[in-house]
């Protein structure tokens, strides 16, 4: 079927209605974006598949699910009184909160009307003759509008490898981030979890003391980061209520878009070893993403720099893992600190000391053969279970973008155009997609996400406010201005740690999905500076952006 025949069959069945703009999702990016654009006069609706809004924090309700960015800076920020007005109850906020979270902003900046939920988007089709996309639900409804916006969040689409006979096994068996809603009684249960990320890192500690048996199948080890998880104080409250014009500033000029101090200058070589470990045995003892971007200016972009804080990381494990052979399993070797988006811990290694918790290696000495009826089959033995999780991870950034048919003006779809690697204009829209916009798309920063979605959210919304003023029929970003985007964006992970992502099978760089990586998905030029850019792009009214006036 041709992108005009799909076309002519969406409008043939529609019961169409128009809007201004059309959002995909409802998690932090749709609901912020539909925050921005309630201030100006247009219509707006916020769709997605879930029947409840927070998007990631929908999906991802599994035991142990939380953030790993601190409360006080995992919010918007747009409204001081808003900001005041909500009390976190921890340091890191577990999904449940996040979405109470959520709920109270839908509510106090009245959301709700304009979010549909349990509607799955399936096409988005660029119309050239009325300049309007043709956006069609997947019970066949067809929505026009000018403008169309994914708000679909960049690990959103989860990755369920091959595994032989996988479909065969008769308990329960499913994504992490599709944990059933109803809940999931695993007490006394024996559960094989297969992948060992950030969502691993905090099943294995949540399900073992209730759990009859946790069995944990690693492939690669990751370099983990005590959380250091503790109880929000009203002294600590009012310290970061009568702060935060300071945090949100600090946190819009951070290369992570996390309120911390910046080490200026202070690179590892100019310690000797032990003021090394002085400096990482405090950020350990802090606690969080400290240890990484207030210990060594040059941690994230010199090998030898970033081996001190892995070697660091590597012997903490021998202290806290009992038994020294699973402590070397556990040990991450062959790629640096940050190569892999490092996991959070609450309790991980730990959890190994438990008599029933089990690791077994599946890269070296057991490899998956497959999925039985009754469990999984290694090399050496049968490992029988009642339930198996696969917290195997996403196709991060363009997986969700490219699952929806989502074609423009020439009629190609993202995917189509995309075949070599994404190429977009700062991960917030992409060249022959006119009125397309993107939240977190790929080649935007991985950073403390409300930073970024929100200051995402206050370019794409400046750009419809112009657009609209102007009387603008469309936008479209220049090949040139993409392009210059995507070489830089190249340039700059090359300077840095995350290069080697593609020899941890890293998500950054699209190598955890097999024939997907390694591409430029991710920038890592800096949050900040990439927040400075946006901004000027802003200021010079959209100078990367070919504007056709309305006739
Ligand atoms: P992940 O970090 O990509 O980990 C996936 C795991 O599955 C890896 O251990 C991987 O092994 C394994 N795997 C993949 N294919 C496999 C196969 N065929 N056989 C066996 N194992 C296989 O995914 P994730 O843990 O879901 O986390 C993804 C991202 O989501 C994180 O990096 C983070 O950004 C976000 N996240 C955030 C939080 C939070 O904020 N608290 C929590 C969870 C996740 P290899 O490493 O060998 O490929």
């Amino acid at each position: 079927m041709t992108a005009q025949d799909t076309m002519q069959n969406n409008t043939s069945k529609a019961s169409s209605t128009d809007y201004d703009v059309v959002v995909i999702g409802a998690g932090f990016s749709g609901l912020g974006l539909l925050h921005y654009l309630k201030q100006q006069d247009l219509s707006v609706r916020v769709f997605d598949k879930a029947d409840n809004i927070g998007g990631t924090w929908t999906w991802n309700r599994y035991p142990g699910a939380r953030g790993d960015s601190e409360t006080y800076y995992y919010c918007f920020t747009f409204s001081q009184e808003l900001l005041q007005e909500w009390s976190w109850s921890e340091r890191y906020p577990a999904w449940g909160e996040i979405l109470e979270y959520l709920h109270f902003l839908a509510d106090r900046c009245n959301l709700m009307p304009d979010i549909q939920l349990e509607t799955t988007i399936e096409s988005a089709i660029y119309d050239n003759e009325s300049g309007r996309w043709i956006v069609r639900t997947s019970s066949g409804d067809t929505y026009t509008c000018k403008y169309f916006v994914s708000a679909m969040g960049l690990i959103s689409e989860p990755y369920i490898p091959e595994i032989k006979g996988l479909e065969s096994f008769a308990g329960p068996c499913f994504h992490s981030a599709r944990w059933p809603k109803e809940g999931l009684d695993y007490s006394g249960k024996r559960v094989g979890i297969i992948g060992a990320g950030a969502t691993a890192v905090q099943l294995v500690p949540s399900m073992a003391p209730d759990a009859e048996s946790v069995t944990l199948f690693q492939r690669t080890p990751n370099y983990i980061l005590p959380a250091r998880q503790r109880k929000m104080t009203p002294e600590w409250e009012k310290e970061i209520k009568s702060n935060y014009p300071e945090i949100i500033n600090k946190c819009r000029n951070h290369v992570f878009g996390m309120p911390f101090d910046s080490p200026v200058d202070r690179v590892a070589a100019d310690s000797t070893e032990e003021e090394q470990n002085a400096i990482y045995q405090k950020l350990w003892e802090e606690g969080g993403f400290r240890f990484c971007f207030e210990s060594y200016d040059d941690l994230l972009e010199n090998l030898d720099a970033n081996e001190t804080a892995a070697n660091f990381l590597r012997h903490k494990i021998t202290e806290l893992v009992d038994d020294p052979e699973t402590a070397e399993m556990l040990t991450p070797r062959g790629y640096p600190l940050f190569a892999k988006r490092p996991p959070l811990d609450h309790g991980y290694y730990e959890a190994f000391n438990r008599d029933n918790v089990h690791l077994v290696d599946i890269a070296k000495t057991e490899p998956i053969v497959e999925v039985t009826e009754t469990g999984v089959l290694t090399e050496k033995q049968l490992y029988e279970f009642d339930i198996i999780i696969l917290a195997t991870g996403f196709d991060a950034l363009t997986g969700a973008l490219e699952h929806m048919e989502i074609r423009g003006a020439s009629g190609e779809t993202l995917k189509e155009k995309w075949r070599a690697g994404p190429s977009t204009f700062m991960g917030v829209c992409s060249s022959g997609f006119p009125n397309l916009f993107m939240i977190t798309g790929p080649q935007a920063p991985f950073a403390n996400l409300p930073t970024t979605i929100e200051e995402n959210i206050k370019w794409i919304s400046a750009c419809i406010k112009h657009m609209e003023s102007q009387n603008y029929a469309s936008m479209d970003v220049s090949e040139s201005a993409e392009k210059q985007w995507g070489d830089h964006a190249a340039e700059v992970i090359d300077l840095t740690v995350m290069k080697y992502g593609h020899e941890a099978n890293s998500w950054f760089v699209g190598s955890n999905i097999p024939g997907k990586g390694p591409s430029t998905l991710v920038y890592f030029g800096g949050a900040n500076n990439y927040f400075d850019k946006l901004q000027e792009s802003l200021e010079k009214k959209f100078p990367e952006l070919n504007f056709t006036a309305t006739i």
